[in-house]
């Protein structure tokens, strides 16, 4: 049985970024960048008023009172049609293009002028001898000039990053693909949430979570169906399923008599990258490939037992659908948290346990481990913040260690 980082590098060797497309901006949150995003022109485009006051040349401003002529106004959206020349002050307004001559803004609160949106006021009087040029006004081309670099190619866009390809004039940008992925449910004893549970029936709370994790992850899901415990019948699912780029089983991968999903995914050409790991919960992971003449489908299948389902999904499925979004996955930097109880027996596999991360009024950070009963424990699952790892390294951990913790919120 292979450990759960090899896994994770097997995992990840044999995904690709999607091909590219272009979104409207209104699409774009979380899609990765896949062209570098310039600036088309200065920003800002013109140098403009950051107050609403009177535009002037801060030379004629002294410790005395000194009046000015108003020679009109100038209000965001136009254009002054007349330079200034000394002695003179235009009324601005804040986000309006400096008129020519003025080299500062002297804010409305520092004047006279108490009516100053009369639209007769002949002059103003200012003693304000602390504006200096350059005050109150933002140079064009302060934050960035033509053709600067803005965002990187690889970036994950957040509303921020989408706001930046607006003010460039990037309607469209070119983006990698969102992955889509398929989720099968598998079991005879599977029914549906609207049922009720008869004798040796469970409802299928897998397909909703692996579909929620699918969307957490930034991905399109569908659930195709549950399949049944069928050769056939699973034939017909998982060849629906494999014209997506990733195809999510849950069940049947065990060693049991019904468990047909690694010899059904064979016979479909899928072929195996590995089956098992050592870790808990979690070891009947199945994982492999199917490559087509333009699609290359990586298909996974989890054990049944919905939190065992969940850690798979969380550890390798969703690091796998990052990748293929374009992004970089880092791995190995998590948190590492004390303990504030007992860790549980750790046997021969890498563990990872339902825990809550929790913040004293002191501002410390400490890790508390769940009383959890299994991995057919989703209750407890649903009260946690993450999933604490124990290596399996034969130590029981005690209150204080520090612990890898991986958020699932
Ligand atoms: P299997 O891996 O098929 O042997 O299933 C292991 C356990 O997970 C069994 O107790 C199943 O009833 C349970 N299980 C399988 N699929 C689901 C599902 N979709 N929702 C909830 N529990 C499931
Ligand atoms: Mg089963």
């Amino acid at each position: 049985m292979i450990s759960v980082s090899e896994a994770r590098q097997l995992v990840l060797s044999h995904c690709r970024p999607l091909p590219n497309c272009r979104v409207d901006l209104t699409s774009a949150l979380d899609l990765v960048l896949a062209e570098e995003a310039r600036a088309d022109c200065d920003i800002p485009t013109m140098t403009k008023s950051l107050m609403d006051g009177f535009a002037v040349q801060a030379g004629d401003l002294g410790p005395e009172q000194v009046e000015f002529n108003v020679i009109g106004q100038v209000v965001a959206g136009r254009v002054a049609t007349q330079p200034i020349c000394s002695g003179q002050a235009m009324r601005i307004m804040t986000g309006a293009q400096l008129p020519e001559g003025a080299d500062a803004v002297v804010p409305v609160e520092q004047t006279d002028a108490a009516g100053w949106t009369d639209q007769s006021l002949q002059t103003v009087t200012i003693s304000d001898s602390s504006i200096v040029a350059g005050n109150n006004i933002m140079p064009q081309g302060t934050i960035a000039t033509a053709g600067d670099s803005l965002i990187l190619s690889g970036t994950r866009l957040g509303p921020a990053a989408i706001a930046v390809l607006a003010e460039v004039g990037m309607a469209r940008p070119l983006v990698y693909r969102r992955p889509r992925l398929a989720v099968i449910p598998t079991g005879d004893e599977i029914i549906s949430v609207e049922q009720s549970p008869g004798p040796g029936k469970l409802r299928n709370s897998n397909g909703p979570m692996l579909t929620a994790l699918a969307q957490q992850a930034g991905c399109e899901a569908v659930e195709i169906g549950v399949g049944r415990d069928d050769r056939q019948h699973l034939r017909e699912f998982v060849s629906q399923g494999l014209q997506h780029d990733v195809l999510v089983l849950s069940g049947g991968v065990s060693a049991g008599t019904m468990d047909f999903v690694p010899g059904v995914l064979a016979e479909m050409g899928v072929q195996q990258v590995f089956h098992k790991i050592r870790m808990k919960p979690g070891k009947p992971l199945w994982f492999g490939i199917r490559d087509q003449a333009d699609r290359r489908t990586l298909v996974f299948g989890l054990p049944g037992n919905p939190v065992s389902s969940f850690v798979c999904f969380h550890r390798f499925v969703s690091p796998a659908l990052v990748a293929l979004a374009g992004s970089e996955t880092a791995a190995g930097n998590n948190e590492r948290i004390p303990l504030l109880n007992p860790g549980p027996r750790i046997g021969g596999r890498d563990t990872y346990w339902p825990a809550v991360r929790r913040v004293d009024p002191a501002g410390n950070v400490g890790l508390e481990i769940l009383d959890w009963q299994g991995s057919a424990d989703l209750c407890t699952l649903s009260r946690a913040n993450g999933l604490a790892f124990f290596p399996a390294d034969g130590k029981r951990h005690e209150i204080g260690d520090r612990l890898e913790f991986c958020p699932i919120l």
